[in-house]
């Protein structure tokens, strides 16, 4: 294989050797199966492709200073698929399935984690289709589970920094009732055209405020939101956003040094009260704000002056790298050593 330059790889696919595959048919999940192919072989009935019965899921393993090889929160990842199961009638891939498929499709491939020093990791993709074909909008009685696998870099080429994102109104990512909470292509279809009108407007990402009211945070594009003042730990309570686990663990983070934390409705106003805030998910940890303009309403909310991240999101970044590379102890067994 030619050399792989770590610390200069975007988040983009790099052919690995090894996915897994595990086929459900007549009502049971079958023998896990390792392939070196690139492509499914598809019915072009099958209701992923027509119905969008489709569902996948983001997570990291890490080269650690140690030399081992540990995968962060595994199971809850396991968990939060078979949440989209139940809400798209897909069958739920047990726990234990979905850790021994990750565990073997990251020693597989161990040859593409990349190197603690280069700051880039492994990134693993479960994925779970309908492939059983139907022409009526039904559930499909056949599924596939696949799990590849792609080394992608550092987040932050240049160091920890802060990103500017704007409140669009004109398109809704999901509904307060729809699939909002669950990991679903379609959310991401729904997404497209807001984050091109935000990228060309020059910003990092766009803003969703509430779909009903358009009062409320939502999510900043594919990505949970907090904010904090005086030493609270703020993130939105509402039922169209992704449960994410990167703010989950931020939130336990955040009571361990002794910070108070709310889940709950946040008006776009309070944003002007903040004296942090950050977006945060599996690609970035912590993507903190340094602004959030709204350009219907001219008003624009600062976060950071000179670009760099506030003191608490910095910590609590640094705490959550240090947990994923075994430097801090792992207290609440979100690790799994290889
Ligand atoms: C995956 C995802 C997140 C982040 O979740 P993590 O588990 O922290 O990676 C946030 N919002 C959306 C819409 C997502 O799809």
């Amino acid at each position: 294989m030619e050399k792989i330059d770590w610390a200069n790889l975007s988040f983009g696919y790099i052919p690995t050797d090894y996915n897994v595959r595990c086929y459900y048919r007549n009502g049971a999940w079958g023998e896990v199966e390792v392939s070196s192919s690139e492509t499914i072989n598809l019915h072009m009935a099958a209701t992923s492709l027509h119905y969008g019965q489709e569902a996948f899921e983001g997570l990291k393993a890490f080269r650690c200073p140690d030399g081992r090889v540990r995968i962060f929160r595994m199971k809850d990842n396991a968990e939060r698929l078979q949440s989209t199961c139940r809400g798209i009638l897909m069958p739920e891939l047990p726990t234990d399935l979905f850790c021994e498929m990750t565990e073997k499709v990251v020693m597989l491939n161990e040859r593409f984690i990349p190197p603690y020093e280069s700051g880039a990791a492994l990134y693993i993709r479960p994925l779970l289709i309908g492939t059983g074909a139907q022409v009526g909008v039904h559930p499909a009685d056949e599924y596939l589970f696949v799990i590849f696998v792609s080394p992608v870099g550092p987040y932050f080429k240049g160091g920890f920094s802060t990103n500017k994102y704007v409140i669009i109104r004109d398109y809704d990512r999901a509904a307060p009732l729809g699939t909002g909470c669950y990991k679903v292509g379609g959310n991401y279809a729904a997404s497209l055209r807001a984050n091109r009108i935000a990228h060309e407007a020059g910003y990092s990402c766009e803003f969703y405020l509430d779909a009903k009211e358009k009062k409320y945070i939502d999510e900043c594009g594919a990505a949970n939101f907090f904010g904090i003042k005086d030493n609270t730990y703020i993130t939105p309570k509402s039922t169209s956003i992704l449960p994410s686990i990167t703010n989950r663990s931020l939130q336990q983070l955040a009571l361990d040094m002794g910070m108070k934390v709310e889940c709950r409705q946040i008006p776009e106003e309070e944003l002007s009260t903040f004296e942090e805030a950050g977006a945060c998910g599996t690609a970035a940890v912590i993507s903190p704000i340094a602004r959030i303009d709204d350009p219907e309403k001219n008003l624009s909310y600062v976060f950071s002056k000179d670009g760099k991240p506030g003191p608490l999101s910095t910590r609590l970044y640094q705490r959550l790298r240090d947990i994923q590379y075994g430097i801090e102890p792992d207290t609440h067994g979100w690790v799994t050593v290889l």
